[in-house]
């Protein structure tokens, strides 16, 4: 995950509370029609995971960000630097090239979706002309090996943590959203 804000560091996490889609070319819902879901998408990631993620990754120490917003680009490049830039514009604090439309075709049917990111990279437009490098492929490896067992520790934090039921509205949301 690339940061697109000087003060989300490589090595940092981030419990995500929006994504803005930038793919072009992905399938995003499992309704084609005659049935079609318009789901309410304001607040995509589960309010009860993230609160569990939040309060899991500050007992275990780790560099923290309690929201964010992700940009997805479709890929498989990185940006330009006038892209990052304008990404970061537009208000987003991450990028990356997954999860949308995952978190997407996850509420249709009604499944709860966490978003915890590993920031690995600063990507290419926020610090151009510094001397911190753009974003390469062997950077993001390297921070992502480099952080790995913590994101581990965390996943698990919060699967050992989530209680049976938590009435957080995903399954009723997918409900609402049917029609036809
Ligand atoms: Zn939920």
């Amino acid at each position: 995950m690339g940061s697109l804000k000087r003060n989300i560091k490589p090595g940092d996490f981030v419990i995500c509370d929006q994504f803005i889609d930038q793919t072009k070319k992905r399938k995003d819902t499992f309704f084609n029609g005659p049935q079609v879901a318009h789901i309410e998408m304001a607040y995509p990631y589960c309010p009860e995971f993230r609160k569990i993620a939040v309060s899991q990754a500050k007992k275990l120490n780790l560099r923290i960000h309690g929201k964010g917003t992700v940009v997805v680009i479709e890929g498989p490049r990185f940006s330009t630097l006038a892209d990052s830039l304008r990404f970061s514009k537009m208000g987003g604090d991450l990028i990356n090239m997954t999860q949308y439309p995952e978190v997407v075709l996850a509420l249709e049917l009604g499944i709860c979706y966490l978003n915890i990111s590993l920031v690995t990279d600063y990507d290419a437009g926020i610090y151009a002309g510094s001397k911190i490098k753009p974003v390469s492929i062997d950077q993001v490896l390297n921070n992502f090996k480099k952080n790995n067992a913590k994101l581990k520790k965390l996943v698990s934090a919060v699967i050992k943590n989530t209680p049976e039921r938590t009435g957080c509205g995903c399954k009723e949301k997918a409900e609402r959203a049917l029609i036809g």
